[in-house]
């Protein structure tokens, strides 16, 4: 189940009053757009390009369909749908798929803009509990490392459920917790000790790095977020460890 209706949220191993929390989370990405691409992959030593594949395989983009990517951020996720429905229809035809890159913090949007290759891409400034879209509109909704810092993940869900089709498909990839005490432990050691130094030593921000561990720690374990997944109206609701549960592939259908 969800956490009790409450007027605060957690921010990191804070808690502050929920109208709060969204700023404190945009002040975050404020500060390390700029650095973002190149700190995700030195805190996860490149692990998360691994993870974001695996997640866009198990979406299966096929020529023609459109796909939301919210808190989309640099558009990782993004770019990869297009490109692999791209090699699909250089052998099958169809139309070219397409990709919403949407993402609050329009800091984020322009780091990834300035990325360039982003043909079949569009950009959206846009909160994922009330998204700018039309129900029904997208064969794929994604999310990755983006739904533990919305305030109010239930009415995420149901709005990231309303905007997929009939039959489509939704896709959560977040940090999750490791299936091993010992895997925990190195696992504790290295956030808690190397990734704020690295956020001090390269973006010159110790703060938003703690906050990045603090609020993993805080996120539901796989099978409490996968309850909140049905009570948000998913159905056929599965969850992918990867990394011995570093990280975890949260999948439903709107049905
Ligand atoms: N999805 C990208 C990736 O995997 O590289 C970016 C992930 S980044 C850790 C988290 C993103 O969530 C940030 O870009 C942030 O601005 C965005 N975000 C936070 N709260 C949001 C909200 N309520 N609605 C939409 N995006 C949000």
């Amino acid at each position: 189940m969800s956490e009790p209706q409450s007027e605060t949220a957690s921010f990191g191993f804070r808690d502050v009053p929920k109208t709060e929390k969204a700023s404190l989370v945009r002040g975050v990405f404020d500060r390390s757009a700029r650095k973002y691409d190149l700190m995700n992959d030195l805190m996860s030593l490149g692990i998360h390009r691994a993870w974001k594949d695996m997640t866009i395989e198990r979406a299966n983009p096929q020529p023609g369909q459109k796909l939301i990517d919210v808190a989309g951020g640099t558009g990782d996720l993004a770019r990869a749908f297009v490109a692999k429905a791209e090699q699909r229809r250089k052998t099958r035809g169809g139309d070219p798929a397409t990709a919403i890159v949407t993402d609050i913090n329009e800091q984020m949007l322009l780091a990834g803009l300035k990325r360039g290759n982003a043909e079949h891409l569009t950009w959206a400034v846009g909160n994922a509990e009330c998204l700018p879209f039309d129900d029904k509109s997208a064969d794929c909704v994604t999310i990755a490392f983006g739904i533990r810092n919305v305030t109010d993940r239930i009415s995420a869900l149901k709005e990231m459920r309303r905007v997929l089709k009939p039959a489509g498909r939704f896709l959560c990839l977040e940090f999750s917790r490791p299936t091993t005490r010992a895997l925990e432990r190195i696992y504790d050691a290295w956030s808690f000790n190397a990734i704020p130094v690295l956020g001090e030593k390269i973006a010159n921000d110790r703060d938003s790095y703690q906050y990045l561990v603090e609020s993993i720690r805080r996120f539901p374990h796989q099978d409490a977020f996968a309850e909140e997944l049905r009570e948000a109206g998913f159905g056929q609701v599965g969850v992918t460890n990867y990394s011995s549960g570093i990280a975890a592939l949260h999948t439903g259908w709107r049905i």
